[in-house]
């Protein structure tokens, strides 16, 4: 669905005299070493979820002479596991975009370092992805970066970690020249890829202000008003480029930030909504959510603002009981949700819950195809566990099934044309079927579903279901649009 953006972001760091770098998305076609010579360079980027297929890939490409680089998140954590299943040379260490031309040299003349420790690049820094090298007709979404990093501390999540919680925002100038490269080459739709698109609440100019600390003051401000001015820049693209991000609830409070993503065309965004209460919220260390009531009133004022959210919740909190899953589908269904994805508790690598885990884990000495549970990205995917801890009151399995029958409820033909009245015309009520029924198909074919038969079905659905919805997505390029003129600055205040 959505362009994997660092693999052109490194293909844009790849200095010319090396050549046009071959690029291989594995969720569009298996990678196929046929033409691989020795002294090629493999660069393998790998996520939790994932590590089991790039180490597969790394010893394939090893074995026929090439030079294996690993990066990316879970090589970043675990960079000696690359290096003893994925027969890595060498693996990078957090921030690739500026590293990677010293990893090619070091390649060309022999002398790979076992780990580059790469660290966090200012956002000056960041390359701009090389879009020219993107096959048009197999994706829907563009993705571009504004900002890295994330100032929340959410207890399942690793960004903060290793993003760090400083946001590093990338200058409008650099933003627009990309979004205009997309768009000439047809692309109209695009994901602001972002860890959070609003790093700076009310709250926290609030607390900085209390706390009487101007430096921090001045920072957040600043901060802010260059939010702003990205969003007055996105405001003088084509009117028909429209974009989606990742923002936290706390923008619900902030009418003016929603008015200019109104402007700016941002006309949908993920929330992390997690929990529906505020014992689970608590579980995740996200209680600057709402919960209850609360929270339905909070996610309509997204919806009064033309933002469509697409929420994301959590099932299997130690706080959750049987009810809170039709608990959840009410409140998705009356906070008038575009979208909704519903996912299992996992500790993923990095986390503060993960370590707890690892730690609570200890004396359990438990192993599937002779791995620890610890290390479970290293099982084989069809002999993983779904649910990782057990639960005060329910089983694995009552939770699986109870979350599977909560996408299918979501996800009823009822339902989705209940929600399709987002939308004015019967073909973008159309498109909006197509839509839900896509996503839900994806996700039920990436772990949620315990019965194969189902999963393989999924797959089909999926396939046979991007092909009409990718056309909808589409727009007749425009090669010849120019990088808009600067446009006069709101004389935005926090
Ligand atoms: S879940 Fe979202 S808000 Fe929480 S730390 Fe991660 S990116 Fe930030």
């Amino acid at each position: 669905m959505i362009t994997p953006r660092w693999l052109y972001v490194l293909a844009a760091a790849t200095p010319a005299r090396f050549g046009d770098p071959v690029i291989v998305d594995e969720t569009l076609a298996l990678a196929d070493f046929a033409t691989l010579e020795p002294g090629d360079v493999v660069g393998i980027g790998i996520h939790t979820a994932n590590a089991l297929r790039g180490y597969e890939l790394g010893r394939q490409a090893r074995e026929r002479g090439a030079w294996v680089i690993f990066g990316g998140i879970h090589a970043t954590l675990y960079p000696e596991e690359a290096h003893q299943l994925g027969g890595a040379h060498g693996v990078v260490r957090g921030d690739g975009d500026v590293v990677w031309q010293t990893v090619l040299d070091d390649c060309a003349g022999r002398t790979v370092k076992h780990v580059y420790e790469a660290g966090r690049i200012e956002a000056e820094a960041f390359a701009p992805a090389r879009w020219n090298l993107l096959p048009r007709d197999r994706y829907m979404w563009a993705s571009v970066q504004t900002v890295r990093g994330c100032p929340k501390h959410c207890s399942f999540c690793s960004v903060w970690r290793t993003d760090g919680q400083r946001p590093r925002q990338r200058g409008s100038d650099a933003v627009i020249r990309e979004l205009v490269d997309l768009r000439r080459l047809g692309f109209r739709f695009v994901l602001l890829a972002d860890d959070n698109f609003y790093p700076v609440s009310h709250r926290d100019l609030e607390l900085a202000a209390a706390q009487g600390n101007q430096q921090r003051l001045q920072q957040l401000t600043a901060m802010r008003q260059e939010r702003f001015e990205l969003m007055n820049a996105l405001s003088g693209l084509p009117p028909d480029m429209v974009f989606f991000t990742q923002i936290t609830m706390e923008a619900a409070e902030d009418p003016e930030f929603l008015a200019a993503m109104r402007k700016a065309n941002i006309k949908g965004a993920l929330v992390g909504i997690e929990a529906v209460t505020p014992q689970g919220l608590k579980d995740v260390y996200k209680d600057f959510n709402a919960a209850g009531e609360d929270l339905v009133e909070r996610l309509r004022v997204f919806r009064a603002h033309g933002v469509h959210v697409l929420g994301s919740f959590i099932f299997g909190l130690p706080s959750d009981r049987p009810e809170t899953f039709e608990a959840t589908i009410s409140v998705a269904q009356r906070s008038e949700l575009a979208f909704a994805q519903f996912v299992m508790l996992q500790p993923f690598p990095g986390t503060v819950d993960f370590g707890r885990w690892e730690k609570n884990m200890q004396e359990d000495d438990r192993q599937i195809a002779g791995v620890p549970l610890t290390r479970y990205w290293l099982i084989p995917g069809n002999q993983r566990p779904k649910i990782y801890s057990p639960h005060p009151v329910m089983s694995a399995e009552e939770i699986c099934r109870r979350t599977q029958l909560v996408w299918d409820k979501f996800y009823s033909l009822k339902l989705i044309w209940q929600r399709a009245g987002c939308v004015k015309s019967w073909k973008a009520r159309a498109a909006f079927l197509l839509i839900s029924k896509l996503y839900r198909q994806m996700y039920a074919n990436t772990g949620i579903s315990t019965d194969s038969a189902r999963v393989a079905r999924s797959a089909r659905w999926a396939r046979w279901l991007a092909r009409p919805c990718r056309r909808l997505f589409a727009a007749a390029p425009m090669p010849q649009l120019e990088v808009p003129p600067a446009r006069v600055e709101l004389g935005h205040i926090a």
